[in-house]
């Protein structure tokens, strides 16, 4: 690899090389986890490329080709498990400059990779009361590509479901990292390969994303003395087809207590609450089951003063990982783990097992059809064995655990290969350049996922 001639074949492309910076841009949201933050904290690219058009990120990967040089392609970098962090060092490709909308129909968006999410549903609102079905917490911040290639879902699941469904996703335009890169249109099943890949098998520099009828949605929470009681009126609302439901979300005591500052003086001691998005229509309906299932309104947006709904932040920004996000600003010793409860049954086991180890937050999301219990529970922290003990439990009783304590695809997914994302790797990066170490199927085809062993990739030192 020879960064200098990479570099000096780039012509006028914005490249920054000043370390702290270049540091800075190496880095997600990694530092969730205290096991990646120990593995990770070293891992810095030399350069990043800031490209400003198709032709250029083209160029970028061209010459990235050539020169061998190791690419991480970047969004936002809210991402939470290192899988924006250059393992290889190289060069971070800031994709930030593609945020351009290129069409807008009342059924569609086609917009360039870099476009912040919220920007994107500005537009669409603007031009035809249209809005993203569903987006990250992060929508002040996090990229269209961003999202694709890192994310699964977030607020607006409850009704839409996730991005890997296919029809949450269009089309995605895709360059791969040749000597000559080529621009792949991909449709349908085909999305699949690139959608949740971490971007380690090509660049996707434009996406094409259904819309949804757009509404003033009403931010509340609602308070429970009980957590299940909590969840139990989630489930249900959550199933009513007649409620438009944006987000609902059940976070046990002491969750808003310790954590939902600013919401504070709605928050009462020891009860549980449920952060709800509601479209204006389904508010009262929505009151009707809170009564039946002995809840109580303890806050509804519309009904505050414009200073007062100035000093909240939105409802989603205390949900998803913003949850733990907030946690984390109050005790920096605690983490979260990723999992799914079949029912409300392993719910309840499992909070009665853990107890205040581990507060519990649900995300109510639509799989299939079925509303189920996703979790991003809080854990405090004691050790990575306490840790891998706490995923035993769960997975002994059958609730599964998306581990975000790794950075690879497949550790921190299903523990298995996906087929179609490696066979389009070897097509799009025959050198295996872009994201290197995040997918151990191209690394490493031999080992074995249920060994129990983290996967280590070798060209990753021990933190110092
Ligand atoms: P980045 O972090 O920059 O990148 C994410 C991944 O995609 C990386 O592997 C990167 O290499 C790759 N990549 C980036 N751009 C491209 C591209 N154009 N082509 C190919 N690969 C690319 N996630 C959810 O799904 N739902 C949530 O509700 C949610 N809430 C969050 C809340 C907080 C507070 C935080 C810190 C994270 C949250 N996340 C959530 C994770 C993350 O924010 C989302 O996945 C987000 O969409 C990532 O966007 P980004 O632009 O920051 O991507």
């Amino acid at each position: 690899m020879s960064i200098a001639e990479f570099r000096a074949a780039l012509g006028d492309i914005p490249v920054e090389d000043h370390p702290r910076i270049v540091q800075q841009r190496s880095r997600d949201h990694y530092w969730y986890s205290p096991i990646l933050k120990a593995r990770l904290d070293q891992v810095t690219a030399e350069i990043v490329v800031s490209p400003r058009s198709v032709e250029e990120v083209k160029t970028v990967l061209r010459e990235a080709h050539r020169h061998g040089v190791p690419i991480t392609p970047r969004g936002a970098g809210t991402g939470n498990y290192g899988q924006a962090m250059p393992l290889s060092g190289g060069a971070m490709l800031n994709l930030m400059n593609l945020d351009k909308v290129i069409e807008i129909t009342p059924e569609r968006v086609r917009a360039q990779a870099g476009i912040v999410l919220e920007k994107l549903d500005e537009a669409t609102k603007a031009a035809v009361g249209g809005e993203l079905r569903f987006h990250p917490s992060t929508y002040r911040m996090a990229s269209l590509g961003g999202f694709i290639a890192g994310g699964s879902g977030g607020v607006g699941s409850i009704r839409w479901g996730g991005l890997r469904n296919l029809g949450s996703i269009l089309r995605l335009k895709v360059i791969t990292c040749e000597a000559e890169p080529r621009e792949l249109e991909l449709t349908g099943e085909d999305i699949l390969k690139v959608a949740h890949a971490y971007g380690t098998n090509g660049i996707i520099v434009e996406a094409e994303m259904p819309l949804a009828p757009a509404y003033e949605w009403v931010d509340m929470m609602v308070g429970f003395d009980d957590f299940i009681d909590a969840c139990r009126f989630a489930e249900a609302v959550g199933r009513q087809d007649s409620l438009l439901l944006k987000e609902l979300s059940p976070c046990a005591a002491p969750i808003p207590q310790d954590y939902f500052n600013r919401h504070k003086p709605y928050i009462k001691d020891g009860q549980s609450v449920v952060l709800i998005m509601a479209a204006p229509v389904a508010v009262d309906p929505l009151l009707v089951h809170l009564g039946h299932h002995g809840g109580e309104l303890l806050y509804r947006a519309d009904k505050i003063g414009e200073t007062e709904k100035r000093r909240l932040p939105p409802i989603y920004e205390l949900a998803w990982n913003h949850t733990t996000l907030r946690g984390l600003k109050v005790d920096p010793s605690i983490t979260y783990l990723q999992t799914q409860y079949p029912t409300l049954e392993h719910v309840e086991r499992i909070v009665s097992m853990l107890g205040d180890e581990m507060p519990m937050h649900i995300e109510m999301t639509r799989f299939d059809g079925r509303v189920v219990f996703s979790g991003l529970p809080i854990v405090r922290y004691t050790s990575e064995e306490r840790l891998e003990e706490i995923i035993r439990i769960h997975e002994e009783n059958d609730c599964l655990v998306f581990n975000p304590h790794r950075f690879t695809l497949e550790e921190g997914g299903m523990k298995r290969t996906d087929q179609a994302q490696l066979a389009f790797k070897h097509d799009a990066d025959p050198s295996g350049l872009l994201n290197p170490g995040k997918m151990i199927a191209w690394d490493d085809p031999d080992f074995d996922l249920n060994s129990g062993r983290a996967w280590l990739f070798t060209g990753l030192e021990p933190a110092k």
